[in-house]
Protein backbone atom coordinates (compact mmCIF):
# COMPACT_ATOMS: atom_id res chain seq x y z
CA UNK A 1 0.00 0.00 0.00
CA UNK A 2 2.79 2.08 -0.37
CA UNK A 3 0.24 3.26 -3.01
CA UNK A 4 -1.45 5.26 -0.66
CA UNK A 5 1.01 7.22 0.58
CA UNK A 6 2.24 8.27 -2.93
CA UNK A 7 -1.53 9.23 -3.43
CA UNK A 8 -1.57 11.13 0.10
CA UNK A 9 -4.24 9.26 0.86
CA UNK A 10 -5.20 7.92 4.44
CA UNK A 11 -5.71 4.05 4.87
CA UNK A 12 -7.88 2.41 7.57
CA UNK A 13 -8.26 -0.92 7.89
CA UNK A 14 -10.09 -3.10 10.36
CA UNK A 15 -8.19 -6.82 10.66
CA UNK A 16 -11.45 -8.20 12.46
CA UNK A 17 -13.73 -7.55 10.14
CA UNK A 18 -11.47 -7.48 6.87
CA UNK A 19 -13.23 -3.83 5.71
CA UNK A 20 -11.07 -0.68 5.35
CA UNK A 21 -11.24 2.23 3.28
CA UNK A 22 -8.88 4.86 1.67
CA UNK A 23 -9.64 8.45 1.98
CA UNK A 24 -8.15 10.95 -0.11
CA UNK A 25 -9.20 14.32 0.44
CA UNK A 26 -13.09 14.01 0.16
CA UNK A 27 -13.05 10.76 -2.00
CA UNK A 28 -13.28 7.63 -0.42
CA UNK A 29 -12.54 4.31 -1.70
CA UNK A 30 -14.40 0.95 0.03
CA UNK A 31 -12.84 -2.07 -0.13
CA UNK A 32 -13.37 -5.37 1.98
CA UNK A 33 -10.36 -8.44 1.94
CA UNK A 34 -10.47 -10.35 -0.91
CA UNK A 35 -13.43 -9.45 -2.13
CA UNK A 36 -13.00 -8.26 -5.54
CA UNK A 37 -15.29 -5.50 -5.71
CA UNK A 38 -14.40 -2.01 -4.76
CA UNK A 39 -16.34 1.39 -3.59
CA UNK A 40 -15.97 4.13 -4.77
CA UNK A 41 -17.11 7.39 -3.68
CA UNK A 42 -21.38 7.02 -2.46
CA UNK A 43 -20.68 3.55 -4.26
CA UNK A 44 -20.06 3.20 -7.58
CA UNK A 45 -18.53 -0.38 -7.89
CA UNK A 46 -15.20 -1.18 -9.18
CA UNK A 47 -14.33 -4.51 -9.70
CA UNK A 48 -10.73 -5.14 -9.92
CA UNK A 49 -8.77 -8.10 -7.80
CA UNK A 50 -8.78 -7.64 -3.87
CA UNK A 51 -6.44 -6.44 -1.71
CA UNK A 52 -5.14 -9.00 0.31
CA UNK A 53 -3.70 -8.91 3.85
CA UNK A 54 -0.80 -11.01 4.42
CA UNK A 55 0.53 -11.31 8.30
CA UNK A 56 -0.71 -7.22 8.55
CA UNK A 57 0.22 -6.29 5.63
CA UNK A 58 -1.84 -4.57 2.71
CA UNK A 59 -1.27 -5.60 -0.56
CA UNK A 60 -2.71 -4.18 -3.36
CA UNK A 61 -2.62 -5.45 -6.68
CA UNK A 62 -0.95 -3.41 -9.41
CA UNK A 63 -4.31 -3.54 -11.85
CA UNK A 64 -6.41 -2.44 -9.06
CA UNK A 65 -3.97 0.49 -7.93
CA UNK A 66 -3.99 1.92 -11.66
CA UNK A 67 -7.61 1.79 -11.86
CA UNK A 68 -8.17 3.42 -8.43
CA UNK A 69 -5.54 5.90 -9.57
CA UNK A 70 -7.35 6.75 -12.86
CA UNK A 71 -10.69 7.53 -10.48
CA UNK A 72 -8.77 9.77 -8.32
CA UNK A 73 -7.63 11.42 -11.75
CA UNK A 74 -11.11 11.26 -12.81
CA UNK A 75 -12.50 13.01 -9.50
CA UNK A 76 -10.08 16.04 -9.74
CA UNK A 77 -11.24 16.38 -13.43
CA UNK A 78 -14.68 16.89 -12.11
CA UNK A 79 -14.01 18.87 -9.19
CA UNK A 80 -13.68 21.63 -11.54
CA UNK A 81 -17.70 21.64 -11.66
CA UNK A 82 -18.83 22.20 -8.26
CA UNK A 83 -21.10 19.62 -6.43
CA UNK A 84 -24.22 20.78 -5.02
CA UNK A 85 -27.47 19.92 -3.51
CA UNK A 86 -29.80 20.21 -6.29
CA UNK A 87 -33.40 19.75 -4.79
CA UNK A 88 -34.43 19.73 -1.55
CA UNK A 89 -37.77 17.82 -0.61
CA UNK A 90 -39.76 19.03 2.60
CA UNK A 91 -42.78 16.80 3.86
CA UNK A 92 -45.03 17.45 5.73
CA UNK A 93 -46.00 14.55 7.92
CA UNK A 94 -49.75 12.66 7.32
CA UNK A 95 -52.78 14.78 6.26
CA UNK A 96 -56.32 14.36 5.00
CA UNK A 97 -57.70 11.64 6.56
CA UNK A 98 -54.24 11.12 8.90
CA UNK A 99 -54.40 13.77 11.60
CA UNK A 100 -51.15 12.55 13.13
CA UNK A 101 -51.16 12.92 16.44
CA UNK A 102 -53.66 15.40 18.23
CA UNK A 103 -53.35 17.71 21.29
CA UNK A 104 -57.07 18.10 22.96
CA UNK A 105 -57.38 20.61 26.26
CA UNK A 106 -59.26 23.16 28.18
CA UNK A 107 -63.15 23.52 27.56
CA UNK A 108 -64.86 27.25 26.48
CA UNK A 109 -62.71 29.47 25.32
CA UNK A 110 -59.59 28.07 26.69
CA UNK A 111 -60.17 24.80 24.87
CA UNK A 112 -57.43 23.87 22.14
CA UNK A 113 -57.23 21.16 19.90
CA UNK A 114 -53.76 20.58 18.06
CA UNK A 115 -53.72 18.28 15.17
CA UNK A 116 -50.22 17.24 13.79
CA UNK A 117 -51.12 17.18 10.12
CA UNK A 118 -51.66 21.52 10.58
CA UNK A 119 -48.61 21.58 12.22
CA UNK A 120 -46.55 20.09 9.99
CA UNK A 121 -47.93 21.18 6.89
CA UNK A 122 -47.66 25.29 8.61
CA UNK A 123 -44.29 24.94 9.60
CA UNK A 124 -43.44 22.58 5.73
CA UNK A 125 -44.85 25.68 3.39
CA UNK A 126 -42.98 28.27 5.55
CA UNK A 127 -39.69 26.03 4.91
CA UNK A 128 -40.69 25.48 1.24
CA UNK A 129 -41.69 29.27 0.45
CA UNK A 130 -38.27 30.08 2.51
CA UNK A 131 -35.97 27.68 0.14
CA UNK A 132 -37.75 28.80 -2.69
CA UNK A 133 -36.82 32.54 -2.18
CA UNK A 134 -33.64 31.85 -1.19
CA UNK A 135 -32.47 29.44 -4.23
CA UNK A 136 -34.50 30.01 -7.33
CA UNK A 137 -31.71 27.70 -8.94
CA UNK A 138 -32.21 24.52 -7.15
CA UNK A 139 -35.33 22.23 -6.91
CA UNK A 140 -37.39 22.54 -4.07
CA UNK A 141 -40.20 19.96 -3.77
CA UNK A 142 -43.01 19.40 -0.85
CA UNK A 143 -45.08 16.50 -0.95
CA UNK A 144 -48.49 17.98 0.23
CA UNK A 145 -49.16 22.17 0.09
CA UNK A 146 -53.01 21.42 1.52
CA UNK A 147 -54.88 18.74 3.92
CA UNK A 148 -54.31 16.57 1.51
CA UNK A 149 -53.02 12.57 2.16
CA UNK A 150 -49.70 11.06 -0.64
CA UNK A 151 -49.34 7.50 1.35
CA UNK A 152 -46.03 6.84 2.10
CA UNK A 153 -44.94 5.11 -0.89
CA UNK A 154 -45.64 8.14 -3.19
CA UNK A 155 -43.40 10.47 -0.74
CA UNK A 156 -40.87 8.44 -0.87
CA UNK A 157 -40.99 8.01 -4.93
CA UNK A 158 -41.51 11.71 -5.94
CA UNK A 159 -38.03 12.02 -3.64
CA UNK A 160 -36.40 9.40 -5.90
CA UNK A 161 -38.22 10.04 -9.16
CA UNK A 162 -35.83 13.26 -9.56
CA UNK A 163 -33.30 13.00 -11.97
CA UNK A 164 -30.04 14.51 -10.71
CA UNK A 165 -26.60 15.48 -12.66
CA UNK A 166 -23.74 14.03 -11.88
CA UNK A 167 -22.38 16.39 -8.90
CA UNK A 168 -25.90 17.17 -7.60
CA UNK A 169 -27.69 15.36 -4.68
CA UNK A 170 -30.94 15.94 -3.05
CA UNK A 171 -32.11 15.54 0.63
CA UNK A 172 -35.24 15.16 2.46
CA UNK A 173 -36.41 16.83 5.31
CA UNK A 174 -39.82 15.37 6.67
CA UNK A 175 -41.72 17.50 9.41
CA UNK A 176 -43.89 15.98 12.01
CA UNK A 177 -44.72 16.91 15.66
CA UNK A 178 -44.76 14.58 18.51
CA UNK A 179 -47.31 12.80 21.04
CA UNK A 180 -46.57 10.74 24.53
CA UNK A 181 -48.95 9.52 27.26
CA UNK A 182 -46.40 11.14 29.48
CA UNK A 183 -48.23 14.81 29.49
CA UNK A 184 -45.00 16.65 30.66
CA UNK A 185 -42.82 15.17 27.45
CA UNK A 186 -41.69 17.92 25.39
CA UNK A 187 -39.44 19.65 23.18
CA UNK A 188 -38.28 19.27 19.87
CA UNK A 189 -35.71 16.52 18.12
CA UNK A 190 -34.10 15.55 15.32
CA UNK A 191 -34.02 11.75 14.02
CA UNK A 192 -31.49 9.84 11.19
CA UNK A 193 -31.61 6.70 9.67
CA UNK A 194 -30.09 3.75 12.29
CA UNK A 195 -26.61 2.85 11.09
CA UNK A 196 -27.95 -0.75 11.62
CA UNK A 197 -30.98 -0.80 9.64
CA UNK A 198 -30.59 -2.78 5.83
CA UNK A 199 -31.57 -1.00 2.81
CA UNK A 200 -31.55 -1.03 -0.56
CA UNK A 201 -29.86 1.58 -2.19
CA UNK A 202 -27.96 0.61 -5.42
CA UNK A 203 -30.52 0.02 -7.72
CA UNK A 204 -30.11 -2.15 -10.89
CA UNK A 205 -29.35 0.88 -13.24
CA UNK A 206 -26.53 1.46 -11.23
CA UNK A 207 -25.32 -1.51 -10.57
CA UNK A 208 -25.43 -2.74 -14.71
CA UNK A 209 -23.12 -5.51 -15.09
CA UNK A 210 -22.30 -6.19 -11.51
CA UNK A 211 -22.88 -9.21 -10.11
CA UNK A 212 -26.17 -9.38 -7.97
CA UNK A 213 -24.10 -11.36 -4.97
CA UNK A 214 -22.15 -8.10 -4.48
CA UNK A 215 -25.33 -5.63 -4.27
CA UNK A 216 -25.84 -6.27 -0.46
CA UNK A 217 -22.23 -5.14 0.05
CA UNK A 218 -22.29 -2.27 -1.99
CA UNK A 219 -25.28 -1.51 -0.69
CA UNK A 220 -24.00 -1.76 2.97
CA UNK A 221 -21.22 1.06 2.38
CA UNK A 222 -23.50 2.90 0.18
CA UNK A 223 -25.77 3.04 2.89
CA UNK A 224 -22.87 3.90 5.64
CA UNK A 225 -22.44 7.46 3.06
CA UNK A 226 -25.88 8.38 3.01
CA UNK A 227 -25.81 7.94 6.73
CA UNK A 228 -22.92 9.85 7.37
CA UNK A 229 -25.05 12.90 5.51
CA UNK A 230 -27.68 12.30 7.22
CA UNK A 231 -26.52 12.89 10.69
CA UNK A 232 -24.88 15.68 9.84
CA UNK A 233 -28.11 17.36 8.82
CA UNK A 234 -29.68 16.12 11.79
CA UNK A 235 -27.06 18.11 13.55
CA UNK A 236 -27.43 20.92 11.33
CA UNK A 237 -31.13 21.52 11.72
CA UNK A 238 -31.21 20.33 15.81
CA UNK A 239 -28.24 23.42 15.85
CA UNK A 240 -30.79 25.63 13.65
CA UNK A 241 -33.58 24.67 16.14
CA UNK A 242 -31.74 25.19 19.35
CA UNK A 243 -30.51 28.35 18.17
CA UNK A 244 -33.86 30.08 17.16
CA UNK A 245 -36.21 28.20 19.52
CA UNK A 246 -33.80 29.20 22.53
CA UNK A 247 -35.49 28.06 26.00
CA UNK A 248 -39.10 27.85 24.68
CA UNK A 249 -38.69 24.38 24.24
CA UNK A 250 -36.34 21.24 25.15
CA UNK A 251 -33.81 20.28 22.94
CA UNK A 252 -34.18 16.22 22.96
CA UNK A 253 -31.09 15.73 20.53
CA UNK A 254 -30.87 13.17 17.81
CA UNK A 255 -32.30 10.07 17.33
CA UNK A 256 -31.56 7.18 15.43
CA UNK A 257 -34.40 5.29 13.99
CA UNK A 258 -35.88 3.33 11.33
CA UNK A 259 -38.44 5.32 10.30
CA UNK A 260 -40.38 4.54 6.57
CA UNK A 261 -40.30 7.83 5.09
CA UNK A 262 -36.56 8.21 5.83
CA UNK A 263 -35.78 4.46 5.20
CA UNK A 264 -36.52 4.77 1.53
CA UNK A 265 -35.46 7.51 0.24
CA UNK A 266 -32.03 7.12 -1.55
CA UNK A 267 -30.74 10.15 0.03
CA UNK A 268 -29.73 12.13 3.22
CA UNK A 269 -32.73 11.60 5.07
CA UNK A 270 -33.96 13.15 8.30
CA UNK A 271 -36.90 13.57 10.18
CA UNK A 272 -37.92 16.57 12.71
CA UNK A 273 -40.14 16.07 15.47
CA UNK A 274 -40.97 19.47 16.54
CA UNK A 275 -42.61 19.38 19.70
CA UNK A 276 -45.52 17.28 21.34
CA UNK A 277 -49.21 17.94 20.97
CA UNK A 278 -50.09 16.02 23.98
CA UNK A 279 -48.15 18.71 26.49
CA UNK A 280 -50.27 21.82 27.09
CA UNK A 281 -47.90 24.01 27.26
CA UNK A 282 -46.10 23.31 23.94
CA UNK A 283 -49.24 22.34 22.59
CA UNK A 284 -50.20 26.10 23.23
CA UNK A 285 -47.01 27.14 21.43
CA UNK A 286 -47.16 24.95 18.45
CA UNK A 287 -50.77 26.32 17.76
CA UNK A 288 -48.91 30.05 18.11
CA UNK A 289 -47.90 31.11 14.13
CA UNK A 290 -45.42 33.00 15.78
CA UNK A 291 -43.49 29.85 17.22
CA UNK A 292 -43.99 27.84 14.04
CA UNK A 293 -42.60 30.66 12.28
CA UNK A 294 -39.46 30.04 14.55
CA UNK A 295 -39.88 26.37 14.06
CA UNK A 296 -39.26 26.45 10.84
CA UNK A 297 -36.94 29.44 11.03
CA UNK A 298 -34.66 26.69 12.51
CA UNK A 299 -34.82 23.69 10.16
CA UNK A 300 -34.07 26.46 7.22
CA UNK A 301 -30.89 27.77 8.95
CA UNK A 302 -29.97 24.22 9.63
CA UNK A 303 -30.47 23.65 5.74
CA UNK A 304 -28.91 26.28 4.97
CA UNK A 305 -25.52 25.43 7.03
CA UNK A 306 -25.94 21.50 5.75
CA UNK A 307 -25.86 22.53 1.91
CA UNK A 308 -22.87 25.12 2.46
CA UNK A 309 -21.00 22.23 4.36
CA UNK A 310 -21.82 19.96 1.61
CA UNK A 311 -21.37 22.04 -1.45
CA UNK A 312 -17.71 23.15 -0.02
CA UNK A 313 -16.52 19.84 0.92
CA UNK A 314 -17.80 17.30 -1.39
CA UNK A 315 -20.57 15.67 -3.62
CA UNK A 316 -22.42 12.49 -3.18
ZN1 LIG B 1 -45.86 12.06 12.66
Amino acid sequence: MAAASEWKAAVSYDPLTGTGHILRGGDLVRFKKDYPVFSLGSGRPLRSAAVRDSGGRLQMPLDTERAIARWFAERDAERASRFSVAAIIIDPGHGGKDSGAIGEFGSGKDRLRVLEKDVSLAIGKDLYARLQAAWPDKRILITRSGDTYPSLDARVDMANDVQLGLNEAIIYVSVHANASFNKSASGFEVWYLNPEYRRTVVDDKKAEGVDKSVLPILNAMLEEEYTTESVFLAKSILGGLKAKIGDASVDRGLRAEEWFVVRNAKMPSVLVEVGFVTNEAEARKLSDPGHLRKLGDGIYNGIIDFVEYFEHRKGL
